[in-house]
């Protein structure tokens, strides 16, 4: 029922509008007048102060034809990650891939594409749909900022699908809360040769604490990791100051909150063992630990009304569909959050975040066949 050729069409439009994380204005306008050009009643949130973007995130309103119904969320993210500077869509064999020196953007543009040639074949053919509710964020790269500072009691929807996820046949029901943690580590400055008895070595203590943590998968529910370590000056001083920046995940809250706890634990105790004597003072290195919840956990109950639909739109045009678990977070955690219960939908896009990203034109077209049967199936 969809037009292959126009949904190619757009998403290569899309593709060339370059649009990395707050840099959304051009394509911002360009949907606002697509959505327009349809019919949609297009609003723009007033989340710009806090997210830094060069737009709001837009909510578009689509009343729905035939026997009323309840509403339904459609998602996806208007940002990409870098380089996203003259994006050249190549369709080859078919398969889309950028020139190359770029990304091409199907991260998350398949998603927008296939909604907005959703609601095309909606209106062309007349069909009966329910009130869709189309929300378009921004900086979803960069910490789900637009969906943080979305307005939800403007939104009427108590279930929908982020269309986010890379691959094909695959829908995410879960998805894991993280928190991201910043530590500063201070020891005491000395020559190292001269006066090594009087320094404090922050590099050593943060050793000793990265020694002590468990790190990599923690359990079955929970993954952690030290990313970024920084600190000293030269040889021949004992370093003062390291920085550390690391994050826990995990598909369990309280098991989040345990492993951060360990982390924690682990730098405090590390810093209680420097302690030295300075000239008859007792010295230690302190810690700071900034701790900051990146995104709530996910989890659809697997006989939701959403995976219902799904799974029936799926079984109608005879398509496979696995609902399985995501190991990151996306703008459907904040959904659900909010209390509007929402899957993760794989797009078709493969080798997102690299210039090697490619969707092939069969699965974006097999992606939004089943976006148009969720729409109109019913549990
Ligand atoms: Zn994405």
């Amino acid at each position: 029922m969809i037009n292959v050729d126009r949904l190619c069409q757009e998403f290569a439009r899309l593709c060339t509008i370059s649009s990395p994380s707050r840099h959304e204005g051009a394509i911002s306008a360009y949907l606002q007048r697509r959505f327009a050009a349809l019919g949609g009643q297009v609003e723009v949130d007033a989340s710009q102060a806090q997210t830094g973007s060069e737009s709001g995130n837009l909510i578009i309103r689509f009343a729905g034809h035939g026997t009323p119904q309840e509403p339904l969320l459609l998602s996806a993210h208007m940002d990409t990650v870098s380089p996203a500077q003259n994006v050249r869509p190549i369709l080859e064999n078919g398969v889309f891939r950028s020139a190359g020196e770029t990304i091409l953007g199907a991260d998350d543009k398949s998603g927008v594409a296939q909604i907005i040639e959703v609601v095309e074949t909606l209106q062309e053919q007349q069909l009966d749909y329910p009130p869709l509710e189309i929300v378009l964020t921004v900086c979803e790269e960069i910490g789900l900022l637009g969906a943080k500072f979305l307005d939800y009691s403007v939104l009427r929807a108590k279930q929908g699908l982020v269309l986010d996820t890379s691959g094909v046949g695959t829908v995410a029901r879960q998805a894991p809360c993280a928190n991201r943690l910043s530590v500063v580590i201070e020891g005491l400055e000395a020559h190292a040769g001269l006066d090594p008895e009087h320094g404090i070595s922050a590099i050593q203590v943060a050793a000793r604490a990265i020694a002590a943590m468990r790190l990599g998968r923690v359990d079955g529910e929970t993954t952690a990791n030290i990313g970024l370590i920084e600190g000293g000056h030269a040889t021949n001083i004992i370093p003062n100051r390291v920085t550390l920046k690391g994050e826990a995940r995990s598909f369990d809250a309280e098991r989040l909150q345990r492993q951060t706890q360990h982390l924690c634990d682990c730098l405090q105790q590390a810093a209680e063992q420097s302690e030295i004597e300075v000239h008859g003072r007792k010295r230690r290195a302190q810690v700071r630990i900034e701790v900051a919840n990146d995104y709530p956990l996910m989890n659809v109950a697997p006989e939701a009304e959403v995976l219902c639909r799904l799974r029936q739109a799926a079984a109608s045009i005879g398509q496979f569909l696995e609902v399985g678990r995501s190991g990151g977070g996306s703008d459907a955690n904040l959904f659900n959050q909010h209390g509007i219960v929402t899957a993760n939908l794989a797009t078709g896009m493969q080798k997102v975040h690299s210039v090697e990203e490619f969707i092939r034109v069969e699965d974006l077209a097999a992606v939004c066949r089943l976006l148009l049967a969720f729409v109109r199936s019913g549990c």
